[in-house]
């Protein structure tokens, strides 16, 4: 009985739909036996949308209270994937970054985890628990939000995976994997079925979006491979190691 780390991103819980295909992905490890710990963003554009309602109060924001803004997009997702999953009869427990805790330095708004106490989720894992926890933030020595940066749930799902010792992370995300290039620029582009943390390192700085460049650092320092995968097509994906 191994933990596994599934993170699905902001487009894979856009919708009711969408958090109930999410629910098969959870429930299909589950039933193999597995801990899973599961880890989302906010859904769909949630995260752009605060950023602009908060333009519309200042363009010089408090940076305290524009990680507490933008970090509620993941408690929204959180919330709602624990219900369903409780709908379908699998018992779940949801978790924000500062219930975890999950601890980081006061670099608000692109801020890094230095810990995570990981005891309430091996506590509920060991009952039986799927446990979801809020992509994106964490809380600081002065029991403030902090946030990780755009795009930082997936160094959330790095960061768990490594603390909790998990034997699987996988990445769920809208492409079947990483590419050469842009699929839908160059329909020559070749997809990786692995590719080295440093190719992927360079690939991220350049542009390519699949994932978060520090997520990947992490991975890299921990030594933590990354599969990324489909969460709508059944296929192998990319293993990033
Ligand atoms: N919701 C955050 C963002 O849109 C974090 C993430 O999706 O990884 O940047
Ligand atoms: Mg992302």
């Amino acid at each position: 009985m191994g933990i596994i780390v599934q993170k699905f991103g902001g487009t894979s819980v856009a919708d009711k739909e969408k958090l109930l295909n999410v629910c098969n992905h959870i429930i299909k490890e589950y039933k193999a036996n597995n801990k899973v710990v599961v880890v989302v963003s906010a859904q769909g554009k949630t995260t752009d949308m605060l950023v602009l309602e908060e333009k519309e109060i200042t363009n010089n924001p408090d940076v305290r209270e524009h990680d507490v803004l933008l970090s509620t997009g993941e408690q929204i997702t959180i919330s709602k994937l624990a219900m369903y999953l409780k709908e379908l009869g699998y018992d779940a427990i949801s978790y924000t970054g500062w219930q975890v805790p999950i601890i980081t330095d006061d670099i608000y708004g692109n801020a890094n985890i230095i810990d995570i106490n990981t005891n309430k989720i091996l506590n509920q894992l060991e009952q039986g628990r799927i446990v979801i926890v809020a992509g994106f933030q964490g809380i600081n020595k002065s029991g403030d939000i902090t946030t990780l940066g755009r795009g930082g749930s997936d160094t959330t799902a790095v960061a768990l995976a490594s603390y909790l010792k998990a034997e699987k992370l996988y990445i769920y995300t809208d492409v079947d994997g990483v590419y050469s290039e842009d699929p839908n620029i160059n329909k020559n582009a070749i997809k990786y079925d692995t590719i080295s943390y440093d190719k992927m390192i360079e690939m991220a700085k350049n542009g390519a979006k699949v994932l978060h460049t520090k997520c990947v650092e992490m991975a890299k320092k921990n030594n933590v491979p990354i599969i990324v995968k489909s969460t709508f097509v059944e296929n192998e994906g990319t293993v990033v190691k």
